[in-house]
């Protein structure tokens, strides 16, 4: 089923108890919590997109394992303009959120699974990749909202997981009918909201680490969990009951995940103790997730624009030159990090026979390297733009003051075509989103540090072949043997980019 965002909502309204926490206090319903409802508001778009006019064809796609339609956030991507889909899709939801939406990770969780299992089946290693499409099936036919974890605890980042097993999550025990887990998963987006958790592991892992290569999904309302969510900048806001402060009032959050003692059945493990596997599979997600940030990232670049170049109307000064100039450098510094996502998609790599398609791994981790820098400086443009008022304006309350209304619309009224209301929303839009968590943390360190990313294109990139190149046009070497290709590396070595996954 193509399930409403009003389904969803009430899915999760009407779900068992999950044991979640917020400030130190259980929620009860996290649809109604004032922490928590704004980041089911912006998950809920991800069901909305599938049934609105203008994003439905990107949003909908037609599954060959159900023989039906399904949200494209349920889909395995089965050629490269699925790929370009995806980033265009996230686009266009930041636009309908200002937010991070939660709900890709879950999603390229599935695809990375999908090819592991796969490549693992031509392996001889069929079960996994059995049970994954009967799992596969099931999130597609009931459109579940899923969160997917990848990242550990880690504790002290020179040690092994079995040098500190509490800092991994592992399994503790294997029966015929399942395994039982226990360990934590940290800073897992979406994790409230959703109904299921994909859970992968988050590092290669050599063959003492066995325990820890493990890979698996289970309901969020499985005993043995707990939820622990993060706090963000600005999070107050959300308990004022206000409507301007703390606008878009769409959001995301990000939580701990407890595992004590977990039972997860048989059914739904995809990995158990393959450690040769697990590099693997983690370069696979990561790659998916880096290509995503072009997408949703660009898209909340794109209400970052809006709003500068609102407020440098607002105050008469759109049409100066260096306004203008500074515009245009957010303009392109927005579309580097789109169109590297779209050269991810485009030019994908065919892992398997009958269309695994991963992104292109170089290009992806260039996105991604990109949006650990460019959201900064676009947000830096738009503060320029905007002017001090994004860090001093009065807050709504003090709007509604009849006292001070008076003079807060005397002085810090612009041009007449927009009300002092007008003015404060559009601070407050551009404060909340250009400096959120998801535009600015998340842009560093989601889908894998900044490090992260260095690393995989290093081993991608042949600068062994780069010099020969050199060596030939300064004559210092006769002779070369030019690849066919004309990028140096090569996009399809899976072994190597495995090997230090
Ligand atoms: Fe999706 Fe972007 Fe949020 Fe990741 S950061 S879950 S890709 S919207
Ligand atoms: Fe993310």
């Amino acid at each position: 089923v193509l399930r409403t965002g009003e389904e969803y909502v009430n899915a999760i309204r009407h779900r068992n108890k999950v044991e979640i926490y917020v400030m130190g206090k259980e929620v009860k319903d996290v649809t109604e919590h004032p922490f928590l409802k704004p980041s089911v508001l912006a998950f809920k778009a991800t069901y909305d997109a599938a049934h609105e006019e203008d994003s439905e064809s990107l949003a909908r796609a037609w599954s060959s394992f159900i023989n039906e339609e399904v949200n494209r956030f349920t889909h395995i991507h089965r050629s490269p303009e699925d790929l370009a889909a995806k980033v265009k899709l996230l686009r266009k939801i930041s636009h309908k959120t200002g937010a991070c939406f939660q709900r890709c990770v879950g999603w390229d969780a599935l695809n990375a699974i999908y090819v592991t299992s796969r490549l693992m089946a031509e392996r001889g290693k069929k079960e996994y990749y059995e049970r994954f499409v009967e799992y596969l099936k099931y999130v597609q036919k009931n459109d579940v909202a899923l969160a997917g974890a990848m990242t550990d605890v880690k504790g002290i980042r020179t040690l092994r997981p079995h040098e500190q097993p509490h800092a991994y999550l592992r399994v503790t025990q294997v029966t015929k009918d399942g395994i039982y887990v226990s360990g934590a998963k940290a800073n897992i987006t979406g994790i409230g909201a959703a109904e299921e958790i994909v859970v992968m592991p988050t590092r290669a892992m050599s063959e003492k680490d066995m325990d820890f290569a493990v890979a698996f999904s289970i309901p969020l309302d499985t005993e043995g969990i707990k939820v622990i969510i993060g706090r963000q900048v600005n999070d107050g806001r959300r308990l004022e009951e206000g409507e301007i402060d703390g606008l878009p009032y769409r959001t995301n959050h990000e939580g701990l995940v407890i595992f004590d003692n977990v039972f997860v059945p048989m059914e739904r493990v995809f990995m158990l103790g393959d450690w040769q596997m697990s590099g693997i599979l983690v370069e696979i997600f990561s790659s998916y997730h880096r290509q995503g940030y072009g997408g949703c990232k660009s898209g909340l670049g794109d209400v970052i624009i809006g709003a500068a170049y609102n407020l440098a109307k607002q105050i008469g000064v759109e049409k100066a030159p260096h306004i203008q100039n500074k515009l245009n450098e957010m303009v392109l510094l927005n579309e580097n990090m789109y169109g590297s996502g779209i050269a991810a998609s485009l030019d994908a790599v065919k892992l398997c026979e009958d269309g695994c398609w991963w992104v292109n791994p170089m290009f992806a981790n260039v996105t991604k390297q990109l949006v650990t820098r460019f959201p900064y400086e676009i947000t830096k443009f738009s503060t320029d733009i905007a002017g001090g008022i994004i860090g001093t304006a009065p807050s709504e309350w003090d709007l509604k003051n009849p006292k001070l209304k008076p003079y807060i619309e005397k002085y810090l009224q612009g041009m007449m075509d927009y009300s002092t209301e007008d003015r404060l929303r559009m601070v407050r839009l551009l404060e909340n989103v250009g400096f959120s968590v998801a535009f600015l943390i998340e842009s560093v360190h989601g889908a894998g540090s900044p490090e992260a990313q260095r690393i995989a294109i290093n081993r991608v990139y042949d600068y062994e072949y780069a010099e020969k190149i050199a060596k030939y046009l300064s004559q210092i070497e006769k002779r070369i043997d030019f690849k066919e290709n004309a990028e140096p590396w090569r996009k399809t070595d899976t072994e190597k980019i495995a090997s230090s996954g």
